[in-house]
């Protein structure tokens, strides 16, 4: 039984933690914070729960969802509807009942919006995407990638660079195109399963993070939060995971399952690995931003999940339908660059008033959250740099959403990050070329 540590709750660590103790190492899982989830957490504000960001999983999320399982998180915590667009007024578009890609060319040649051209190109679209690799060449942005496939104007502004926005956080005239293809591929056009909606009815912190550090306690790991690592200390052949000025135990091994920015500071502080923590720290963010809008009576928008076509939200969720929230609404803006730093007073107006477009009459709210993530996912761009979860460094592994891998960053890309350094700690993944 060897001593790992892993550096970081959020859902890669407690990814990896849960590998490596079913394999049978004794783990530490330690984390700067006491609330466990990173990313994707609770946030309490006036009695009520909250998330640090609106977020919505798809049923293509496989590995989340058999971790769920594993450690028996409550399967209530997120609601399953089937694959439905909705911006009011303009389109709906709805995946029936049928086996993939049916019922993705079904949900497209019904639409309520789209002319006929416009249907005929998004099947087209979506045809060319069935070899993802192919569809897009290498360095392409998304934007390129839509002239060169001919997808209508309209067809476009409403439904790829929206999804290429939700998906990858980055503004499709910059957005890597390979991957976009990739993840519209997987969660369109694999089972039907894959497409669905999986709306969070629990808090992100409950979802997974905490059932599994509960699961992890239960099965001999030691947790330790409130612990910020500052860095490591090679003894000979074990590692000294540093928190301050004390030392924390020797590790035979490490997994440093925090986001890139955190991991430079932390490896940057082991000489062979200086070069990659320059890297890991260039690594260009976007950010997030969701406004939270509590309203004093019940508010019901058209739909649990509702897209915005011009507005300063991309998105609407209805916590009320999905979680039982009254009058409760979250606002998402996706690579949110434009929007100023302290601008909470702008947001929250500019807000309600995408609120207001769908709902009347509505009374202004009697409170707002505004959470701006600043680094909520690594810009997706052509060639960002996405490094190995193996390093230099004999015992000291990476996880996390950022690193490389097929899809940008996502739970899904996080969860199975820290399997995949799991899996290379106990010696199941060759090394690579
Ligand atoms: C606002 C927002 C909305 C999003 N929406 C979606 C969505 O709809 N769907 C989706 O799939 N994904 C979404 N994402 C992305 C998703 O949340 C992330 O990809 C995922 O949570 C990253 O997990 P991680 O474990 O890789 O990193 P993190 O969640 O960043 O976990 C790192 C952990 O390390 C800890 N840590 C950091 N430094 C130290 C240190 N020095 N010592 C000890 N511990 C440390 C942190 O406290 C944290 O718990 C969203 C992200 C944000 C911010």
């Amino acid at each position: 039984m060897r001593r790992v540590a892993v550096i970081g709750a959020g859902y890669a660590g407690v990814a990896a933690a849960v590998a490596l103790t079913r394999a049978g190492e004794a783990v530490t899982l330690l984390d700067a914070s006491r609330t466990v989830g990173g990313r994707a957490r609770r946030v309490t504000y006036r009695g009520v729960t909250l998330d640090n960001g609106q977020h919505l999983l798809l049923g293509a999320y496989r590995e989340t969802l058999a971790l769920m399982r594993a450690v028996n998180a409550p399967v209530s915590g997120l609601a399953r509807r089937q694959l439905d667009l909705h911006y009011p007024g303009l389109l709906r578009l709805s995946a029936p009942r049928l086996p993939a890609p049916l019922h993705l060319l079904a949900a497209l040649m019904t639409a309520n919006g789209l002319s006929a051209r416009e249907r005929l190109a998004a099947a087209r679209f979506a045809v060319t995407l069935r070899a993802a690799e192919a569809a897009a060449t290498p360095g392409e942005t998304v934007n390129a990638l839509l002239d060169r496939l001919r997808q209508p104007l309209r067809l476009r502004h409403l439904l790829w660079e929206p999804l290429c926005v939700a998906a990858l956080n980055t503004p499709p005239s910059f957005a890597d195109a390979r991957v976009f293809a990739r993840v519209m591929r997987d969660s369109l056009l694999g089972s039907r399963q894959d497409s669905d909606f999986l709306l969070p009815t629990a808090d992100l912190s409950a979802l997974l993070p905490e059932p599994a550090v509960a699961w992890l306690g239960e099965h001999g790991a030691t947790i330790a939060l409130g612990q910020r690592i500052t860095g490591l200390r090679a003894r000979g052949q074990r590692w000294e995971v540093v928190a301050g000025s004390a030392g924390c135990a020797d590790f035979d091994a490490v997994v440093c399952a925090t986001a890139a920015a955190e991991c430079a500071a932390i490896v940057g502080t082991v000489a062979p690995l200086a070069p990659l923590a320059e890297r890991l720290a260039s690594i260009p963010h976007e950010p997030i931003t969701t406004v939270y809008l509590q309203y004093p009576v019940p508010v019901r928008l058209p739909a649990p999940l509702v897209a915005i076509e011009g507005g300063f939200a991309q998105w609407l969720f209805d916590r009320q339908a999905i979680a039982g929230a009254s009058g409760l609404v979250a606002a998402v803006v996706s690579a949110s660059q434009a929007l100023g730093e302290d601008a909470h007073d702008i947001a929250a107006t500019l807000a309600h008033r995408d609120v207001a477009r769908l709902v009347s009459p509505l009374p202004p709210p009697s409170w707002t959250k505004v959470i701006r993530e600043k680094r909520a996912t690594f810009a997706c761009v052509p060639g960002v740099f996405r490094p190995a979860p193996r390093t230099d460094a004999p015992g000291v592994v990476l996880a996390g959403d950022y690193t490389e891998g097929p899809y940008p960053a996502t739970i899904e890309g996080a969860v199975r990050s820290g399997q995949r350094a799991a899996r290379i700690l106990l010696g199941q993944e060759a090394a690579g070329p």
